[in-house]
């Protein structure tokens, strides 16, 4: 067996010595760990964390991050003294709509297999007696939540990683990044070169400092945050056994932006509630009056926290605050860690912008990563590549990671876009969408159009208030007009690259599991795996010519891989900015289309998924006959100089066959009726092929490309599967993410939904194990605490027979 590398962590935080826990645990023993500060309280976030662990997260990823680390700090003591005390986690209601949203929150916990209890206010009363009932309406209730002491869970980790070997260094601070050939070599301190093949930045919020050593930009903002400390509170007298610290649960007052835990007889408090406070400029260990990541208390900032405080726990009034600071730790702009390999400089890793709660988790999913060459769950959500280049401009980072630290405890709906930086990114055909009182939506910077006010509403049933947001009946009368007549869908969003060279061929072959070996011409549905074969993203590929391809995309995270594959007879370009789509389709779209251009476009002149270059009046454009809303029609790609052009045409055109243009809504109803999967919603990485139900698009027999040893060592028939299910009652509606019942008993979690206008009923797909997945069977999906009749449906729902798309 190969000798283990040398790896240097830098930082003996809470995420460094969990890290260098997990990875001596691998077998992997040459690890260095180096610290500006003294240890194991070298100054950091984690020296002074309150390390309160709530685990429920609308991301199933953080949720299965936050329940390791449970699970891992409950079996560690330091000294006899405990590292994780399971009091419970509660989060209190003092408004309708968080008591309303907490339905939610159960539903997420169920998805994602956390036991937990909604709570009346008597309830909640009995579990955390400082509550006064009159003054709330309910709580949700996680029992196996609970306070990290992370000062101990820092040292009983390295203790571990150091008996296996590891080398714990204080003192010792990082001012270079040694490098050599695009690998690092090793980390330059003030006490000398540390040779490393592997260095990982686990440095906290000195995380971009350290980043720009290596030329890279860690995208996080330090930002202060408020934790204080009560004087004695006589109804906590006695309650608490100093060595327990705490008995009562840890507590969310969400709707004031407020968090507590016990310390003994005394209460801490943390607030989210004041402005952010980003942090410039930090003190060495040496300088800094009580520790680096330790800011004076400006008292001012949280006066309202504790009014607030009092006004939900009377028993606080006489106890006043006794001592609070500023704390700093790291935001991000989608409030997600940082994870991943340097792709410009080999062997160097982040681990950055990680919660105590996540701590564990990220490091066992980082030990995996570097050991095993996979993080063994689903990082998308978390990948140090998922940001498209404007999102990594130095004001974006500030703007966004600011208004996360305000969100942070915000009823946030998955719908919901940012406010600022807006508009970011347009399509040439914007002015036109603005002119048709288009409502935008906004994703990865793009401004999308949802639906369009120009169109006439439509008659829908009526919906609940969570579910209305966001959404109008008018995009009923756009699905109509898609399925009916013709619509124009603005596609020009979809990440897209040119993929180009004497190896473009070769090199899509190895990358994705189809057979893209055919005419130019031809367009195919493929998939990206990662080694173990699971679904890293599905792509659209036309071949345009002998060694060129275009490939339509999910995002960064593709390109990334793409570009960590690329072989030197091989260009890859990003095209998305440069170019621009138009999804024309709908049964009319042939008598829209048809007399703009020369061209045949009849059903034998450009075949379903077959490409062709052609001019439509004056407007040079790349023609993909595919449809992800399941009607007759093209992708139209022209250059984004003539967008407008190619638009008004279209328009001018389309205008005796009733053409609309329709959003993002309406798209999503329709695909789901067909039954397309959306990558990273549907399925990722944690699938294979087989379960998704994508098996069409993988051919074994193709040759060799990466995933398929281990697809082939993969049993026959898989024990889950992605189902499809409609809403018994024709008027119910789901989001996505909600748990599915079978007998009672959570079965699964719905991925994606959307009412299907057609079909006149709410589409979900959701997993589900593979003995329910059988068309017929009757299951419930819970939303907001009720649960609705399900039944399992054969798919797709529309047009099974690719009748209309094939016409
Ligand atoms: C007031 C407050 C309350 C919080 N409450 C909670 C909570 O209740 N629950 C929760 O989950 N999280 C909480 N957090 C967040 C949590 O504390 C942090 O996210 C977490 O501790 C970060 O751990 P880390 O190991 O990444 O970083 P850190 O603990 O900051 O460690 C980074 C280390 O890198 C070292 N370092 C930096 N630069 C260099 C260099 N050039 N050379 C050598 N060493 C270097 C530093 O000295 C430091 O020790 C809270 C944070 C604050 C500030």
């Amino acid at each position: 067996m190969a000798k283990p590398p040398r790896v240097v962590i830098i930082g003996a935080g809470v995420v460094g010595s969990a890290l260098a826990d997990e990875l001596t645990e691998r077998g992997w023993t040459d690890i260095t760990v180096v610290d500006q500060g003294r240890l194991f309280t070298p100054g950091g976030s984690s020296s002074h964390a309150p390390g309160l662990v709530f685990q429920t997260n609308p991301s199933k990823t953080m949720t299965e991050l936050a329940t390791y680390t449970v699970e891992k700090l409950s079996g560690l003591t330091l000294d006899g003294r405990w590292c994780f005390r399971q009091v419970g986690g509660l989060e209190v209601a003092t408004t309708e709509a968080r008591l309303h949203d907490l339905k939610r929150r159960h539903g997420l916990a169920a998805s994602w297999g956390v036991e937990a209890a909604l709570l009346d206010p008597d309830q909640c009363a009995v579990v955390h007696p400082l509550l006064d009932p009159a003054r709330i309406l309910g709580g949700f209730h996680v029992p196996t939540d609970g306070l990290a002491k992370a000062v101990r869970a820092v040292e009983a980790q390295a203790r571990r990683a150091i008996e296996r070997g590891a080398r714990f260094l204080g003192g010792h601070t990082v001012t270079g990044i040694g490098q050599s050939a695009g690998r690092v070599t090793g980390v330059e301190t003030d006490q000398g070169f540390v040779p490393a093949d592997i260095v990982v930045c686990a440095a906290g919020f000195w995380g971009p400092r350290i980043g720009r050593m290596a030329g890279l930009t860690v995208p996080l903002l330090p930002l202060a945050h408020q934790y204080a400390t009560t004087g004695p509170v006589p109804a906590l007298a006695g309650v608490n056994d100093p060595v327990l610290e705490a008995t009562r649960p840890i507590l969310r007052h969400q709707d004031r932006d407020l968090y507590f835990r016990e310390h003994g007889d005394r209460l801490g408090i943390g607030s989210y509630g004041h402005r952010p406070m980003p942090v410039r400029d930090f003190l060495s260990p040496a300088e800094a009056p009580v520790m680096p990541s330790v800011l004076p208390f400006t008292a001012d900032d949280f006066a309202p926290a504790w009014q607030d405080s009092v006004a939900l726990l009377p028993d606080l009034a006489g106890a006043g605050v006794e001592e609070g600071m500023n704390g700093v730790f790291s935001f991000t702009t989608d409030g997600f860690p940082l994870l991943g390999e340097h792709r410009e400089l080999a062997g160097f890793w982040v681990a950055e912008a990680v919660w105590v709660t996540h701590s564990a988790g990220v490091a066992r999913a980082v030990a995996r990563w570097l050991v095993d060459g996979d993080p063994g769950i689903d990082l998308h959500e978390c990948d140090l590549h998922r940001f498209e280049t404007v999102q990594l401009a130095p004001r974006y980072i500030e703007e966004r990671a600011k208004q996360n630290f305000i969100e942070v405890y915000d009823v946030v709906h998955p719908l919901q876009p940012m406010e600022r930086p807006r508009p970011l990114r347009t399509s040439p055909f914007h002015p036109r969408q603005r002119e048709l009182g288009a409502v935008f939506l906004e994703g990865a910077g793009w401004e999308r159009p949802h639906w369009y006010a120009s169109n006439a509403p439509a008659v829908t049933p009526p919906r609940d208030e969570w579910s209305a947001r966001y959404w109008s009946p008018i995009v009923a009368g756009e699905a109509a007009a898609t399925r009916e007549r013709v619509a124009m869908y603005d596609m020009t969003p979809l990440k897209r690259f040119e993929v180009s060279g004497p190896g473009a061929l070769g090199f899509l072959q190895r990358l994705t599991t189809n057979n893209l070996d055919k005419p130019v011409g031809s367009v195919t549905y493929t998939l990206m795996l990662d080694f173990a074969g699971g679904i890293r993203s599905d792509l659209t590929v036309a071949r345009l010519g002998d060694q060129t391809f275009q490939v339509g995309a999910n995002g960064p995270l593709d390109e990334d891989w793409m570009r960590r594959h690329l072989p030197d007879s091989v260009q890859l370009r990003d095209i998305t900015g440069g170019t621009c789509c138009i999804g024309l389709w709908g049964p009319r779209a042939r008598e829209v289309l048809q007399p703009l251009t020369d061209a045949d476009f009849s059903n034998a002149g450009l075949k379903y998924f077959r490409a062709r270059r052609a001019y439509v009046g004056e407007v040079p454009v790349t023609a993909m006959r595919l449809s992800y809303v399941g009607e007759l029609g093209w992708e139209l790609y022209t250059s984004a100089d003539l967008g407008l052009k190619l638009w008004d045409m279209l328009w001018e055109a389309g205008r005796e066959h009733g053409i609309v243009a329709a959003g993002r809504s309406a798209f999503n109803s329709l695909r789901l009726e067909k039954g397309y999967r959306a990558w990273g919603t549907d399925m990722t990485t944690e699938n294979d092929p087989y379960e998704a139900g994508l098996a069409f698009a993988v051919r074994m027999d193709k040759g060799d490309f990466i995933g398929r040893s281990a697809l082939e060592a993969r049993p026959a028939g898989p024990d889950r599967r992605l189902t499809c299910l409609t809403l018994d009652d024709p008027a119910a509606v789901v989001m996505g993410k909600e748990p599915v019942y079978a007998g009672g008993a959570p079965a699964g979690y719905v991925t994606s939904a959307s009412y299907g206008y057609t079909i006149g009923r709410t589409v979900a797909y959701a997993w589900l194990p593979a003995s329910l997945s059988v068309p017929g069977t009757a299951v419930a999906v819970e939303y907001f605490g009720v649960r609705l009749p399900a039944t399992v449906r054969a798919e797709p729902l529309f047009d099974p027979k690719m009748e209309r798309i094939r016409s």
